[in-house]
């Protein structure tokens, strides 16, 4: 099995598409298409047809892409749109519903899809255990967790416990630059935290050099970000209150 290439697609103000290339079979996918025209150009850049696109919620600007990518695949054969089963309603285009524990595949690697709810309902990620890779959508963010849209903090404190499951090698691929927003924040709520101060100095010089600061690591997330940290659901709660009133 060939390792998998990711390419990272900024779109919008802050959006990452992510393109995910399997030499061996040949197979494009794409995760959170917000737009087409980008999505595609970066796919042709490299000489590669899209075969599937996986949504993780039914966000415009996750889904916003898929129509016009799946009219320009008949070209090529045609794409796949896999989401969110609990979402179908809100994702008209989806032509594959999965749900927590369902496996997916791209190529021969295989992706465990969990169910993650808090900021949308239906939310999920997708799980390439054995590319160590995990596409987490808008639930957690290089130190930072995605707001309670449609569930409550006991829900992300699951994710979050989930998430940490994994081991530190494990590279997250999120759907939005809000890294400096998030370290400067985190700061107010854990200024002990030596790595966050460290790691916080890092991205502002990244950002100041128009670098991206993703995908992150959960080896990096366990050590800085306040929301994986917090004891409890009612701490995340409470920072996240701090944070959307920020
Ligand atoms: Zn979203
Ligand atoms: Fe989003």
């Amino acid at each position: 099995m060939s390792a998998l290439d990711i390419v990272r697609i900024p779109v919008l103000s802050d959006n990452y598409v992510w393109l995910v290339h399997d030499p061996e079979s040949n197979a494009t996918m794409v995760v959170d298409p917000a737009v087409a025209e980008p999505v595609l150009e970066a796919a042709s850049a490299r000489g590669w047809t899209i075969t599937d696109i996986w949504n993780t919620h039914w966000h415009p600007d996750h889904t916003g892409g898929n129509a016009a990518i799946k009219e320009a695949a008949k070209a090529w054969g045609g794409c796949t749109i896999t989401g969110p089963a609990a979402e179908f309603e809100r994702i008209p285009t989806l032509d594959i519903q999965v749900r927590g524990d369902d496996t997916v595949k791209l190529g021969s690697h295989l992706a465990s899809v969990w169910n993650v709810p808090a900021h949308t309902a239906g939310h999920i990620a997708y799980h390439f255990a054995d590319d160590g890779a995990i596409f987490v959508g808008d639930t957690m963010f290089a130190m930072g967790c995605g707001r309670l849209f449609e569930g409550t903090a006991e829900q992300m404190f699951a994710n979050m416990q989930r998430f940490q499951t994994l081991d530190d090698a494990t590279r997250v691929y999120c759907a939005h630059e809000y890294t400096l927003s998030n370290a400067r924040f985190a700061v107010t709520v854990d200024p002990g935290n030596a790595a966050l101060a460290e790691r916080l100095a890092a991205v502002e010089s990244a950002r100041a050099a128009g670098e991206p600061t993703v995908p992150t690591s959960i080896g990096a997330e366990r050590a800085t970000n306040p929301f994986l940290r917090a004891p409890s659901a009612a701490e995340l709660g409470r920072i996240r209150a701090l944070k959307d009133a920020a």
